[in-house]
Parts: C-alpha cells; sequence; structure tokens
C-alpha cells in the first residue's frame, strides 16, 4: 500500500511514528493510501529545520522573496491538470471545481508577490527635536498552519503564501483526508526556489496538531476548521502565548426577496448549495424566501433541477459534483436528513438512496430538499456540510434579517432583490463577515480579507489581503535621534511633545 510521509527541509521523508490513518477514493470507498500520522518528536524535527533555515530567508530582500512566488505561480499554472486531478482524487469534487480550489490559493501568491510593497513600515521626519521614528514589520519567526479536508489547494496557500513572503519559515499540517496535493505544493516551491526548511509539511491527527500549540518556538498559528476544534485550537495557541487566528463551521443564509430574479436565485442556489457536495464552508445551506408566493416559486424551481442534478466520480467531466469525502461523513449527513424528517421538515426531494451504477460503495449522497425548516430543528442549527438545502419561509423582510442574525455561525450570508434599499440596509445590519448581494458565495478575493463572525472566527485578523501581513508579522517601533550631539539635562518626568 502506498504511503504518504511528510515533507521536511526540503524534501519527502517518511513517517516514522509507525502510525498512519487511511485515504480513501471517495468515488469507490477503497483504501488508496495510507498517511503517515506525526509524533511529536518528528514535528519538532520539523521545526527545527525551520528555525535553522529562517534567519536567512528572512534576510533575503523582499524581492527576491517575491520572485519565488512569481516562479511558483507559473508552476501553478502549468501543473493545473496535474494538481487538480491529484485533489480531486483524494477529496472526490469535479476536477473543474478542483481547479477553483488551486486558482483561489494561486490569486493569494499572486497577491504576495507584491511583498515588498505590502510589508513597507511606516516613517516620520521630525517627530520631535531631532527625532525620527520608524515601525517596521517583521516576520513572527516560525509559523504554523492547521487546515481543512474540503479546500486542500486554497486554504494551505491562504496560509502558507503571506507567512512565507513576509520571511517567515511555515510548519503546514494539512488534513489526513486528503494530504498529497499539500505535499506536490511543497515540491513546486522548491523548484521555484524556496530554501530548504522555508515550507515543511507534516501530516499527522490531533497529535501533530498540540505539539503545534505547545512548541515554543512557533509563534503563529492559522486554523481553518470545524468550530469545536477552532475553539480549541485558539484558547490552546493564545495560553502558549501564541498568536492565533482560527475558522470554524458556518451555516450560510440566502435571502430571496419578492422582487428578486428567480431564475437567477435559482441558478445560484443550485451552484452554491450542491457544489462540491455541500462541503464548502461558504455553501448556501439555507434558503430564505420572503413571502409565501416567493416561497412557493422557488420550491417549485428548485425541486427539478436537484432532481436531475449529475452526480458523478471525479473522472465525470459532465458531473454536477461528487461524493463526500468519507464514510463518516456520508453517515452523518444520512443522520441528519433523518433527523429533519423526523422533527417534521418536508423532504420535498430525497437523495438518500441515490446509488451510482459501477461506484455502489462511493460516499454519493443525492441533493435534498428540505421546506418548512424551522429554527428550532436540528438540521436549521447544525452545520450538515452536505447536499442538503433548507427552505425556512419568512414571511417579511425583517423576520428573514433576523434569522442569520439569531444563527450561531456568522460566515457568509447573501441576498437576492432587485431593490437597492433593501440591500443596503441589509449588509449594513446583518452581523456576518461576508455579504453577498445578487452574489451567492461571496468569497472575498485576495486582496480582501477573508474571514466570519460570531462562532465562525476566532481572533482578529483575517485570512489573506492586509490583514495576512499583519498576521504574519510583527510590529517594531524605533525611536531615534540623530545627531547624537544634542546635549540636555536629566529629565524624570514622562516624556511628552511640549
Ligand atoms: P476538522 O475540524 O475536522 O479538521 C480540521 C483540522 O483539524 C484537520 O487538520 C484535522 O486533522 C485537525 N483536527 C481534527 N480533530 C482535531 C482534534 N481533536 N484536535 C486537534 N486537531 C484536530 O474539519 P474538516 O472536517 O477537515 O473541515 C470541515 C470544516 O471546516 C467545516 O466545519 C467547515 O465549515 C470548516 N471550514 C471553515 C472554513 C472557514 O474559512 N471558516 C473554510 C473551510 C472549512
Amino acid at each position: 500500500m502506498r504511503e504518504i510521509g511528510h515533507f521536511i527541509g526540503g524534501k519527502k521523508v517518511a513517517g516514522t511514528s509507525g502510525r498512519t490513518s487511511d485515504v480513501f477514493n471517495p468515488a469507490t470507498g477503497e483504501v488508496q493510501a495510507k498517511v503517515a500520522l506525526a509524533s511529536v518528536e518528528e514535528l519538532r524535527a520539523a521545526v527545527a529545520n525551520a528555525k535553522a533555515a529562517q534567519p536567512k530567508w528572512a534576510a533575503t530582500n523582499p524581492q527576491r522573496r517575491a520572485r519565488v512566488f512569481f516562479k511558483f505561480v507559473d508552476l501553478l499554472n502549468q501543473h493545473m491538470d496535474e494538481l487538480a486531478t491529484l485533489l480531486s482524487s483524494e477529496h472526490g469534487k469535479t476536477v473543474e471545481d478542483s481547479k477553483g480550489d488551486v486558482i483561489r490559493g494561486l490569486e493569494v501568491c499572486e497577491f504576495v508577490c507584491g511583498i515588498p510593497h505590502l510589508a513597507k513600515g511606516e516613517f516620520t521626519e521630525g517627530a520631535g527635536p531631532a527625532i525620527d521614528m520608524y515601525s517596521i514589520r517583521q516576520p513572527v519567526g516560525i509559523g504554523a498552519g492547521i487546515t481543512p479536508f474540503n479546500f486542500p489547494g486554497m486554504i494551505p496557500m491562504w496560509m502558507f503564501a503571506p507567512a512565507i513572503a513576509c520571511g517567515n519559515a511555515f510548519i503546514l499540517k494539512p488534513s489526513e483526508r486528503d494530504p498529497s496535493l499539500p505535499i506536490r505544493l511543497a515540491e513546486l516551491m522548491i523548484e521555484a526556489g524556496l530554501p530548504a526548511g522555508i515550507l515543511n509539511v507534516v501530516n499527522g491527527d490531533k497529535t501533530a496538531v498540540d505539539a503545534i500549540l505547545t512548541d515554543p518556538d512557533i509563534g503563529a498559528v492559522s486554523f481553518v476548521g470545524s468550530t469545536p476544534i477552532a475553539r480549541y485550537v485558539y484558547g490552546t495557541a493564545a495560553s502558549n502565548g501564541k498568536r492565533a487566528q482560527c475558522f470554524g463551521g458556518a451555516k450560510n443564509h440566502m435571502i430571496i426577496m419578492p422582487d428578486a430574479d428567480m431564475d437567477q436565485a435559482v441558478n445560484a442556489l443550485m451552484g452554491a448549495g450542491y457544489g462540491s457536495a455541500g462541503e464548502r464552508c461558504m455553501a448556501v445551506s439555507v434558503a430564505v424566501p420572503v413571502g409565501e408566493e416567493t416561497a412557493n416559486r422557488l420550491v417549485e424551481k428548485l425541486a427539478p433541477k436537484i432532481e436531475s442534478l449529475r452526480i458523478g466520480p471525479y473522472t465525470d467531466e459532465k458531473a454536477d459534483m461528487g461524493p463526500v469525502v468519507t464514510k463518516d461523513a456520508y453517515n452523518r449527513i444520512q443522520g441528519l436528513i433523518n433527523k429533519g424528517i423526523e422533527e417534521g421538515a418536508k423532504l420535498v426531494v430525497d437523495g438518500r438512496d441515490f446509488k451510482l451504477q459501477g461506484y455502489e460503495d462511493g460516499y454519493f449522497v443525492g441533493g435534498c430538499l428540505f421546506d418548512n425548516v424551522t429554527p428550532e430543528m436540528e438540521i436549521y442549527k447544525t452545520e450538515i456540510f452536505g447536499p442538503v438545502l433548507s427552505v425556512v419561509r419568512a414571511h417579511n423582510y425583517e423576520e428573514a434579517l433576523s434569522l442569520p442574525m439569531k444563527h450561531e455561525y456568522g460566515n457568509g450570508v447573501a441576498i437576492f432583490t432587485r431593490d437597492g434599499d433593501a440591500a443596503r440596509d441589509f449588509a449594513s445590519r446583518v452581523n456576518i463577515g461576508m455579504i453577498g448581494i445578487n452574489v451567492p458565495i461571496p468569497v472575498p478575493l485576495a486582496y480582501h480579507s477573508f474571514g466570519g463572525w460570531k462562532a465562525s472566527s476566532f481572533g482578529d485578523l483575517n485570512q489573506h489581503g492586509t490583514d495576512s501581513i499583519k498576521f504574519w508579522t510583527r510590529t517594531k517601533t524605533v525611536t531615534a535621534r540623530w545627531p547624537s550631539g544634542i546635549k540636555g539635562d536629566a529629565e524624570f518626568v514622562m516624556p511628552t511633545m511640549k
């Protein structure tokens, strides 16, 4: 059986802990490889490599650091088909969707090509008599990233690209479900000219994560995954004196106003609800039509489209979506659908028994649509992370607005309307981090920042954009007096600008 190890000190290394986890082909249910689960010692070895390499990298001028990313972007484009296929083979999503995953990461790499400008400091001449004051941004030293299974290309690049461009070394702990792509990305970074030891990929589970969170040489930790683990990582990292940003789960609503273009809204819901089998943190999982008539029209138009979704393995170029990632995920989703029926929601489209000929052991769930869902139901409160859309009918705009506002999560939300006043009011009042106006998945581009509110995010700086430069650097402020010969008496009171 093929074994996937780690990437430490500029090369692939085999795992030595003796512990592994199965990597499946979600379309067939077969175990296609075993991934090594690092021990504390293996994690420490990676950190030692990073620590040895980092000072020289930090001292490399920012233009040279940027050039590695220019080359890396080129390599990503050259290898796009290979990378997307590798990603799909472990994740299960379609190859076109995997290209989107890689491209969204590539765009962050393009953004950090501007690092000479992005990490520039500030300077005040004459802040006092012969005094100049300047602030510089220095790398935190060693950064770490812990990433989820659903975007094994984009999310590692969200983290390692700005961290490395800022002059840090980096330890990436990817998801154990789809670990091959991150290792391939590290190989390409070396090919692009990155010195060995600056980007290390350590595969593992809680043991590796806990070793990261307690390692005295790691200065900052970025996490993306489910909310309970995000909360745990944030608390543990902070209590160990580390800077942390931790992003968790979501339950994204889409409000459909009576004046919305219904065909546009339905198409948006199809892509945002069922693309990637609903396994996106920005997937829309709750549709909120305003008014009975809007709701009836919506459900009527949605149902046949969901019934005719094309579901297939990643090798099917025409598939709209693939299987979910593991048998555990499959069972959890089926359990939640059954719970929704028990709780009295109306299952308008039932995808529970979907089977694909030739792939009977794959983890395929057919598209499901629930109507008459209420806020007390489990299927409304819980992130299902599968191809299941819930319709919650609202009587009016205020009731619709109150739903995402009262929900535990606050990642993304969308409103579909032709009314600019309503859209503006919604964007201003809703307590959610990312808002779409006639845009169903409002994932900000690389030069803006990505992050939710409430239980979707812990920490104050977001992913990518200028926030990421702040997160991966520390500010140092220098107050300097030149010429040094200026004389004065000893001053015993707090110096102020008189
Ligand atoms: P997960 O929380 O199970 O795993 C995320 C990472 O944490 C993995 O690297 C995993 O190995 C590690 N981990 C798992 N259990 C751990 C434990 N007990 N202690 C320490 N580390 C542990 O998440 P997942 O299933 O891989 O990803 C799906 C989740 O991620 C969903 O909730 C989704 O909404 C969320 N997500 C959020 C965003 C965002 O930006 N907010 C983006 C993508 C995914």
